[in-house]
């Protein structure tokens, strides 16, 4: 018998129903998603080491049996400690210790073989002794061990629920040795015969059993032929519809703008209520390089919190304007789009620019009439929220459209937006937004099929923020310095974290609220900002924290993006450790806005995490968004850094845009190629047409999205 790509999980042998259903709650129906399935490690079980060998310090994996174990009792049987002593065939004895290992107790018995992987240390308490704590552990099979277990280099999975490591390799192995001869290849042969790749069925099955010559090191860094072949893979399909939908935009017609015109860049000067920075002048040199084509611009605009991208956005809107188009600004939040709209009509309004605002929190009859004038032209600027793609809007002749803050969006809003514009038969000019640096790897993932400008230059007269890390006993010292800020004129934000706006959270920042109010500062106005506000709501507390008529400004993570008053210069975060360093960052960029000298103060429990602790110290240590991010990166890892909000889960398997910076360039040039090379179009479609199921649908995300 033979099994096919397609065969259903739950026929592998050592699958069966129960096992299935856990795998299904991974994603994982079919044996081609099982193959996806990968080892996170790799153990040489042809050479043990000896347990005389073993130093400190190193990791290292042993064949022993079973001499004595003991579970050093604890008043939670869950919390014991189990002492294990094994000796291996040379006659070498290892003490280990399990924590939480009261479990073991009775699964070791004397005499039981096992496998044990993990650092060797030195006994703290008698020195002379080495010892391992808390190593892998696997029982082998009582009788001659299979060959999936010893004597070969055996992958290591992570368990999926009931489902252990073990099992899973047992099942894996009994399924690779029926896999099909005909596994059809994704790459094109030229392709891969070029780039010397193993075939995809050969990779496919290397990859949970390396042949036994192969590199221990090269196999767990990732670096084997098979391996290689596969991150090229996902990259390589990932980027190919980056490369098709970047095409397809191309061929969209869009308005091409006069620029040049001395009256164009009048008016652009003339709105300006500040010097632009240099690289302000640069990126809108870039963007109207763009705009001047009749293919649609698709443009990301980087740039630090503060960097001072929003009159970028409104510059390029003026351009539209000039050219008898509509241009729409799109928000993630309400607070920020109304916001927007203020400082757009103090700056366009004087130049006779209509600027409308359009959210959902708006009154019936105002919102008709909001929409009327966006249909009939007469709104040239519309800045609002998710309200703009809703299906009710049109827009007489949108030109250029720009989405502030596009880490909060997806990339399906994104397009929904450009949609808008098509109905009259252009495509709009789109620029988005991001303050969330990241390497150029994981640029080119996120936003592959964007054009880059960077801002990377702050405006100057900024003094830099000063971060300090206090916790929860020293309170009362914060508050004090907080009010001797607002006595100098000054305002300060208190921000709560309120993440998903859950109730319970919700209400204890409501009372934190209620607390300050009457006996931290009786003698202070304070405001409070949350969620679940309704617009007029928020729009006067802000209003009235503008104007300064509060002093502080309580507040859950509504206030993350882009909200601009200068005059606030302190801010205080409770419970810092359960924000993660990006938004961190963002909430920080609240402050330091104008030339005063801004203070952020970082409250933690009095004892945390390692990893919160690391987070908060490089908030004190940098206030440079790049670095931060380079610190969230390895301290989160990238699948959680991107979160799903930001890119839908991208779902690499074994592809990690940060370790493998050479195969994703590689990809992206093969990818890029392949679909703009005409000749090539026989292979790009055999490639389409074979696709896994998985891709299939990941291109359909990508193409509507
Ligand atoms: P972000 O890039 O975070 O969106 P903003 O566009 O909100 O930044 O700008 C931050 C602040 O800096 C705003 O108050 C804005 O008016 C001001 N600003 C922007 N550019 C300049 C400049 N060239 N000179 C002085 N102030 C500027
Ligand atoms: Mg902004």
């Amino acid at each position: 018998m033979t099994l096919s790509l397609s065969t259903e999980v739950r026929m592998i042998k050592g699958v069966g129903p129960q096992r299935a259903e856990l795998l299904a709650k991974r994603g994982i129906h079919t044996f081609e998603d099982l193959l996806a399935y990968l080892p996170f490690r790799y153990e040489d079980r042809i050479h043990f080491s000896n347990i005389k060998d073993i130093l400190p310090g190193g990791t290292f994996t042993i064949r022993a049996r079973v001499m004595s174990g003991q579970a050093i009792p604890h008043k939670h049987h869950y919390n014991a400690i189990y002492h294990l002593l094994v000796q291996d065939a040379v006659g070498g004895l290892l003490p280990c210790k399990f924590f939480h290992g009261g479990y073991l107790e009775d699964r070791l018995k004397a005499g039981q073989q096992l496998i044990l992987h993990g650092k060797v240390e030195i006994d703290k308490l008698r020195p002379a002794r080495l010892e391992m704590i808390n190593p892998q552990l696997e029982m082998l099979g009582n009788g001659e061990p299979d060959s999936t277990e010893v004597g070969r280099i055996v992958p290591i999975y992570e368990a999926i629920g009931s489902f252990g490591s073990r099992a899973i390799r047992r099942a894996m192995y009994a399924a690779v040795q029926m896999l099909e001869a005909g596994v059809p290849d994704i790459l094109p042969e030229a392709l891969r015969a070029r780039l010397n790749f193993p075939s995809r069925r050969e990779a496919q099955i290397h990859v949970h059993f390396p042949p036994p010559n192969e590199s221990i090191e090269a196999l767990n860094t990732f670096r084997t032929p098979a391996q290689q072949r596969l991150i090229f893979e996902e990259f390589f399909l990932y980027q190919l519809s980056l490369a098709l939908d970047r095409k397809a935009t191309r061929k969209g017609n869009a308005i091409a703008f006069r620029v040049r015109e001395e009256k164009i860049r009048e008016a652009l000067k003339r709105i300006l209520p500040f010097k632009p920075t240099a690289a302000q002048k640069r990126v809108l040199a870039e963007i109207a390089a763009d705009l001047e084509k009749p293919a649609p611009m698709n443009r990301l605009l980087q740039g630090d919190v503060g960097s001072g991208k929003t009159i970028v956005a409104l510059q390029a809107a003026v351009i539209a304007m000039e050219n008898a188009c509509q241009a729409a600004l799109m928000a993630p939040t309400e607070i920020l789009a109304v916001q927007h709209y203020l400082s757009a009509r103090r700056i366009l309004a004087p130049g006779g620019y209509k600027v409308e605002l359009l959210i959902s929190g708006m009154k019936f009859a105002e919102k008709s009439a909001a929409l009327e004038r966006i249909r009939t032209g007469e709104a040239q600027l519309v800045i609002g929220t998710h309200a703009l793609i809703e299906d009710q809007v049109q827009f007489a002749r949108l030109g250029f459209a720009a989405i502030d803050e596009q880490h909060r969006f997806g990339v399906m809003q994104r397009k929904r937006l450009m949609d808008k514009a098509a109905s009259h038969g252009h495509a709009p000019h789109v620029l988005v937004l991001t303050a969330t640096p990241i390497p150029r790897t994981l640029s080119l993932t996120l936003y592959g099929d964007l054009d880059v400008s960077v801002l990377d230059e702050l405006p100057p007269g900024r003094t830099p923020i000063q971060t300090h890390l206090t916790s929860e006993p020293h309170l009362p010292g914060t508050w004090e310095s907080l009010r001797r800020e607002i006595n100098a004129g000054h305002q300060a934000y208190i921000v709560y974290p309120v993440i998903e706006e859950s109730k319970l959270e919700l209400k204890a920042a409501m009372e934190e609220f209620k607390r300050l109010s009457k006996e931290v500062f009786p003698k202070l106005k304070l405001g409070l900002l949350h969620g679940r506000l309704s617009s007029e709501e928020k729009d006067a507390v802000m209003e009235s924290f503008r104007k300064n008529e509060t002093q502080i400004l309580v507040a859950t993570t509504v206030i993350e993006v882009g909200v601009d008053v200068p005059n606030a210069t302190v801010m205080v975060i409770e419970h810092a450790e359960r924000f993660g360093l990006a938004q961190l960052h963002q909430l920080r960029g609240r402050i330091g806005r104008g030339a005063a000298k801004s203070h952020c103060i970082l409250v933690g429990p009095v004892r945390m995490t390692e990893e919160a602790q690391a987070r908060l110290q490089a908030m004190v240590e940098t206030t440079d968004g790049f670095k931060i991010a380079e610190i969230d990166l390895q301290l989160r890892g990238p699948g959680e850094f991107f979160g799903t909000r930001q890119s839908g889960d991208l779902g690499f398997h074994i592809a990690n845009p940060l370790r493998d910076k050479e195969p994703l360039e590689l990809a992206r040039k093969e990818a890029f190629s392949l679909a703009e090379d005409a000749n090539q179009s026989a292979a790009l479609e055999g490639l389409l047409r074979q696709l896994p199921k998985e891709w299939q649908r990941r291109y359909q995300l990508a193409r509507i999205g």
